[in-house]
């Protein structure tokens, strides 16, 4: 079975997609992994990678294309895979569907995770981090026992300025519109299978497995 997941930052797509390759035995295949695996390796796509990485520059959809390719062409791919952070624009989304459809693969399934933007917002505002020590907390999921103040060491507690309510909003507003070509690119295809991410952690598992087990392939 091979499946694309996506979500917004702060939807919890990392711990779903961990228990879904455990469940399913198949490996998680992210951008960053098979980027830093290439660059290790030394491959010459990996090269090629590395000389833009080290400039500080983007790296451009042939390498990156290629280094995915490379990657799903392993045997550990032969039964199934999860691939996450890829693709990121419609025309990453095509040549993923002409490299696998030389490959004599398809997607078989786009898991997209939806949770309200402001629920995304308040889990990814959250984050306080003590001043003296370094502790973090959140004031959601892991709140100190006095607001603003370390349970630790009773330093102060701040907010870093990349967790403002401002800078996180345009974070999620530039994912949503990016990503809405490829969900209806997806969508037309008949592939995505939109779950609510809203829910217990346990529960949004057990939903995103009930839906790729009861979709056939
Ligand atoms: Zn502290």
């Amino acid at each position: 079975m091979n499946i694309l997941f996506m979500g917004p930052p702060g939807a919890g797509k990392g711990t779903q997609a961990e228990r879904i390759v455990e469940t399913f035995e198949i490996p998680h295949i992210s951008t960053g992994d098979a980027f830093r695996l290439a660059m290790k390796q030394g491959t010459p796509l990996g090269q090629k990678a590395k000389e833009y990485v080290d400039q500080g520059l983007l790296v451009p959809d042939d390498v990156t294309n290629g280094i995915v390719r490379e990657r799903l062409q392993q045997s550990d791919c032969d039964n199934g895979f999860l691939l996450d952070g890829f693709p990121r624009t419609l025309a990453q989304a095509e040549a993923l569907d002409d490299m696998l459809s030389d490959m004599g693969k398809q997607i078989n399934h786009v898991v997209n995770l939806k949770v309200d933007r402001s629920l995304l917002l308040a889990r990814l505002t959250g984050r306080r981090i003590c001043k003296a020590c370094g502790a973090t907390y959140h004031v959601l999921f892991n709140p100190p026992k006095q607001e603003g103040v370390c349970d630790k060491c009773g330093g102060e507690l701040y907010q870093r300025s990349d967790d403002t309510e401002e800078k996180v909003g345009t974070r999620l507003d530039e994912y949503i519109s990016k990503t809405a070509p490829l969900l209806a690119y997806y969508e037309n295809k008949g592939l995505l299978r939109e779950v609510d991410g809203e829910k217990e952690i346990d529960t949004v598992t057990s939903e995103i497995v009930s839906c790729l087990k009861g979709q056939a392939e």
